[in-house]
């Protein structure tokens, strides 16, 4: 039997994620996940932005996550040698009139600490389109996740372990859980929208939401220079130079399987045509499905009857801000006790 501190089960945004941290802090982890089943993690923009567009709000615990996520990207570049965090600015577009007059309200609200003046003069220049006018987003930016997760199961060696995981297989005791011949402390599960497969987790109903992304080729260039912003309307063009962008990203909540579709192609297709008239051809098409809470709120804690058990889920849209953050919040709820928020624990789906 091979002894471990924590097994790990997942290894998107999450998994990954709260492995580094377990790890950095000196326990000894496994990782078992079959990365082919979920795309959510690696077709992901990447993108993170602590504004909410809807109605210009600060994204959740922005203030905290963001300088957080920055600095442990920051630490995994050094650790993996790798190069996968871009601070970038986002060019936001208007569209309906009413945008603008909430965007100068929010700056004046605790929203303006990450937003521009309005500018309507300077958007040909970014786009050759004229007919905006924008604000501009600090503090964002994006991460190449891909590359964060191959370099990472690179790094991890025989601690990772790739296999769909056999729930029949798990056996609690008191001294901890025992999987076929690992034994660990805890097992942590983060299998994004494929909790409702857990039999153990199974109580906790997600609300998954589907999205499609592009791969695109402008047929010309950009005006200099725009290529250090992200552009934003209605959806996000991240540069990644030589005129090519990563578009994204679709909302779908019925259609919940991880193909492209005519539709989600046809949808990303209009909104970029609002933001430029440079003509474009698709390179890739991508689908996956995010693992969002109804409240919208990352999940983390034990499982509510066997405390051989915890969860790691909910990032919906946004974990690439999120997941450093809560992967420290999960370390310490394992490691010190410390007990999550009720905003994000676990223990709100008890009831
Ligand atoms: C199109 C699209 C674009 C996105 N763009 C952005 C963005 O720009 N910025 C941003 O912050 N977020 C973005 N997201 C959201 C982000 O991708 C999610 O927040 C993130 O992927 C959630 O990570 P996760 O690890 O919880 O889940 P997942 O990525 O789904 O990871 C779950 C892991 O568990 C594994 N697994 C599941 N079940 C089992 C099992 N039984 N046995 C073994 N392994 C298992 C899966 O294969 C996978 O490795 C986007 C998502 C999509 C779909």
């Amino acid at each position: 039997m091979e002894k471990t501190d924590y097994i790990i089960v997942g290894s998107g945004l999450a998994g990954i994620t709260l492995a580094h941290q377990l790890k950095q802090a000196g326990y000894k982890i496994k990782v078992i996940s079959e990365p082919s089943l979920s795309k959510s993690s690696r077709v992901a923009a990447g993108i993170f932005n602590p504004v909410v567009f809807f109605r210009i709000t600060k994204s959740y615990l922005a203030d905290l996550a963001l300088p957080f996520a920055i600095d442990f990207y920051t630490q995994i570049e050094s650790l993996l040698s790798i190069s996968i965090l871009q601070k970038r600015s986002i060019a936001k577009f208007f569209g309906a009139p009413d945008e603008p007059i909430l965007w100068m309200k929010r700056m004046e609200e605790g929203v303006g600490s990450y937003l521009s003046e309005i500018n309507s003069q300077y958007t040909e220049s970014i786009t050759l389109n004229a007919k905006h006018s924008m604000g501009m987003v600090h503090k964002a930016g994006a991460v190449d996740c891909g590359t964060y997760l191959d370099a990472s199961v690179h790094y991890f060696g025989n601690d990772f372990i790739r296999e769909k995981i056999d729930y029949k297989k798990i056996s609690l005791v008191p001294e901890g859980v025992i999987y076929k011949d690992i034994e660990a402390r805890k097992m942590i599960f983060c299998e994004g929208h494929f909790i409702s497969d857990n039999p153990f987790f199974n109580y906790i109903q997600l609300k998954p939401v589907k999205g499609e992304v592009l791969t695109i080729e402008f047929e010309q260039d950009f005006p200099e220079g725009s290529e250090n912003f992200l552009l934003n309307k209605k959806c996000y063009l991240l540069p990644l130079g030589q005129r090519k962008y990563r578009v994204g990203a679709t909302y779908n909540w019925k259609d919940l399987n991880e193909e492209v579709s005519e539709v989600g192609l046809a949808e990303l297709t209009a909104h970029i045509k609002e933001i430029t008239p440079i003509p474009f051809k698709v390179l890739v098409h991508d689908a996956g499905v995010r693992p969002a809470s109804t409240d919208r709120r990352p999940i983390i804690g034990t499982h509510r009857e066997h405390e051989q058990l915890a969860v790691f889920n909910g990032l919906g849209a946004k974990g690439v801000m999120l997941a450093p953050y809560f992967a420290k919040e999960l370390v310490l709820h394992l490691t010190q006790k410390k007990v999550p928020h009720k905003e994000y624990g676990a223990a709100r789906y008890n009831r």
